[in-house]
């Protein structure tokens, strides 16, 4: 009886010892707390690479607003997730980050801004006393231009015409008549004249391009041309006015140098500069304006393109 009491009170006895020794024996605490500082020491390990390669991407590559925010909301977030003696290790980087930043803010990265784009249009011509010097000129700084023929000059000038498709530029139509009075008096007559010329240029050039874009005379604006703009759009073409001038329209022999303030007033960092010009045979001083406004135009980071590359 005595024994089968001791039997039944050891083992209780036992597992009570043994629960305190767990609790207070230096030597079972040591491991625990050694695997918790290893665990942290993981974390701190894994996330540190993470953190200098995202900023060392800041500071290399541009990422719009959106980005940024979801970015930094990510390290918030991985922060949330931290011990407390981690965190004071990682204000500074936080600190780092923010000025990284900061520094983006101020100085928009190059890389991501569009590409400007700058398409010369000569409109009126060809010209035996205008276009060939134009020729010259964009052939010396190999730029494609396009042109915007009126079928009866082309008639006059056909090796000239030729000469354009010949070095590479684009030949567009601008009516055959060119004559405002018998083309707006009715969306017909507009479209009828547009056909013709269309006609010619097919006849003329060997690789005339049938690409639909076209030019008003004098401009696709005001209420009076709603209905020609309709028809033209309801016969597949697509029209083109200008963004940018040089002025050689506001009269005959417009100095070059008032030529190339009409180009900087108007060209604005435009993202795409449609630039209205002549090579009429009355345009001579388009010739002499044109080296400086293509410099000025190559300064302000521009590439030249033909309407052919146009997004409408
Ligand atoms: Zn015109």
């Amino acid at each position: 009886m005595k024994t089968f009491l001791n039997y039944k009170f050891i083992i209780p006895i036992a597992i009570i010892i043994f629960i305190l020794l767990m609790i207070f024996n230096p030597l079972s605490l040591l491991p625990g707390e050694h695997t918790v500082v290893i665990a942290e020491e993981k974390v701190q390990s894994e996330n540190l690479p993470k953190q200098e390669e995202k900023q060392g991407m800041e500071k290399n590559y541009s990422k719009d607003k959106a980005d940024e925010e979801t970015s930094s909301g990510t390290q918030k977030d991985k922060e949330g997730q931290k011990s407390p003696h981690e965190t004071e290790k990682n204000n500074e980087d936080k600190k780092s980050s923010s000025e990284t930043q900061n520094d983006h803010e101020a100085v928009p990265p190059k890389e991501v801004e569009e590409q400007k784009v700058a398409y010369l249009t000569f409109d009126d011509g060809p010209s035996k006393n205008v276009t060939p010097y134009i020729l010259d000129i964009l052939k010396e700084y190999q730029i494609k231009a396009t042109f915007f023929v009126i079928g009866s000059q082309a008639q006059e000038n056909p090796e000239i015409l030729k000469r354009i498709e010949a070095e590479g530029h684009m030949v567009a139509n601008h009516t055959f008549s060119h004559n405002y009075k018998y083309l707006y008096a009715s969306p017909k007559n507009f479209l009828k004249d547009l056909e013709k010329n269309e006609k010619l240029l097919d006849e003329l050039l060997s690789n005339y391009s049938k690409t639909g874009i076209i030019r008003f005379p004098g401009g696709s604006f005001g209420k009076s041309k709603a209905a020609t703009r309709k028809a033209v759009i309801n016969e597949g073409y697509q029209y083109i006015d200008w963004n940018v001038v040089s002025g050689d329209a506001e009269g005959n022999n417009i100095p070059p140098a008032k030529q190339l303030n009409r180009l900087m007033e108007t060209l604005e960092n435009k993202k795409s500069a449609v630039i209205l010009m002549h090579d009429a045979n009355t345009k001579q001083t388009t010739i002499d304006a044109l080296p400086r406004m293509i410099e000025y135009i190559q300064s302000q980071d521009y590439v030249f393109k033909t309407m052919a590359d146009y997004e409408f």
